[in-house]
Order: structure tokens, then sequence, then C-alpha cells
């Protein structure tokens, strides 16, 4: 099977070979035509699986396919939920990466830092954010982010996220986001509270394993 077959379009492929890719991975195989057919997906895949492209390619190309309205408006489209800073810089770097050869702008939002550059960006406008929750909150908080237009949201590491405490904070993003959207869920375990959290989120979600 090639990148080609998984009918993804031309600046997605473009990106996907320069970045050297010759054959989509098992992860990406299952899940790309999931999320292109719109589908909820709960996924099993550890890091290294290349899971980060096996939503982030679809995603570009969902939100690259279907822009005018959303696109005028400058509203944010998909958030990425992460449980930590550097996992959510490198998720930020594959998107950029694999957007080269689109017009959608992605940021990364994380605590620790200065808040103002990140306010700065989100007032220029971005499709797709990554974010960890806290800092997420905080921008939601001060009025800074409008989730209100999320057409896509992605839990990535869920089972981390829940050991780190932070079940409160994702049920609550996910509250603030529109009923009506494709919700992607992403663990390397399935624990029962996992299993729990995506029955209370997705909507018949498909299953991938690998
Ligand atoms: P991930 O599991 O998303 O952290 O990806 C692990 C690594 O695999 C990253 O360095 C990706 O750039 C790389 N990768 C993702 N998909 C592919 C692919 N189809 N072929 C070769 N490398 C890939």
């Amino acid at each position: 099977m090639s990148f080609k077959d998984l009918q993804l379009n031309k600046p997605i492929l473009k990106a996907v070979a320069e970045s050297g890719y010759q054959t989509p991975t098992l992860v990406q195989e299952k899940t790309i035509p999931l999320v292109l057919a719109k589908k909820d997906v709960i996924a099993s895949a550890q890091t290294g699986t290349g899971k980060t492209a096996a939503f982030a390619l679809p995603i570009l190309q969902l939100l690259f396919d279907h822009q005018d309205e959303a696109k005028k408006a400058k509203k944010v489209r998909a958030l990425i939920i992460s449980p930590t800073r550097e996992l959510a810089i490198q998720i930020a770097q594959n998107f950029k990466t694999y957007s080269a050869y689109t017009n959608l702008k992605t940021m990364v939002i994380f605590g620790g830092a200065s808040i103002d550059p990140q306010i700065d960006l989100l007032k220029k406008g971005v499709d797709i954010v990554i974010a960890t929750p806290g800092r997420l909150l905080d921008l939601h908080k001060q009025d800074q982010i409008n989730l209100d237009h999320i057409e896509i949201l992605v839990l990535d590491e869920a089972d981390l996220m829940l050991d780190m405490g932070f079940i409160d904070e994702v049920s609550k993003i996910e509250r603030l986001c529109p009923e009506e959207k494709q919700t992607l869920l992403f663990s390397a375990t399935m624990p029962f509270k996992v299993e729990q959290l995506a029955n209370s989120i997705l909507k018949s979600p498909e299953r991938v394993e690998v």
C-alpha cells in the first residue's frame, strides 16, 4: 500500500514524500481512511508507530478540502490535546512539516512559558492548535481562544493524560467544543478508565489496534 492509495491529495503527498516516508505504517493504513470518512476513532498505538501522521495527515486533508467560511472567520478548526509540552511541540512540528504545501496554520500552546506570544499568535488566526490542557483552559478563561468552531478534536496519549490527573481538564475541554465534531482518541494502553473516557466522548467509534 502507498500513501496515494490512501486517497491523500497532492499537497499532503508532496510533504510526505519530502519527509522521506516511502510507505504508510500499519496504524496509518488503518486510521487514515477512517478519519477521512469522518469517523470517531479509538486507536491503541504506541509512540514510534507513526501515530502522529496517522491523525495529522487526514486532519490536514479534511481542513484543506473544506475551507472557505471557516478560513475567512479565522477560527480554530482542529484541536489536539497532549499531556506534555515536549509531545505538544513534537506534534506541532509534524503538522507544520506535513502542511508545508497548504495554507493551513498550526500553533502550539503550553504552560510554563510566557502567555503573551501565544495570545498574539492566536489573534493572527490559526487553523490547528496543539495544546496541553492547563494553559489551553487558561487562555479560554481569558477569552483568548474560541473553541466554538472545532471540527476535529484529538486526545493523544490518553492513558498518560489520565495518569497525570488531567481527566477533569480533558472533559471540560471536550464540553467547550461543539457537540457536533469528530473525535479521535489515541492511547498506548487501554485501561478501563480510558475506555470510560472514550465511551463518554466518542460517538460510535471505530477501533484501531496495532
Ligand atoms: P510517531 O509514532 O508519530 O511518534 O512517529 C515516529 C517516527 O516515525 C517519527 O519520527 C516520524 O517522522 C516517523 N514516521 C511516521 N510515519 C512514517 C512512515 N510512513 N515512514 C517512515 N517514517 C515514518
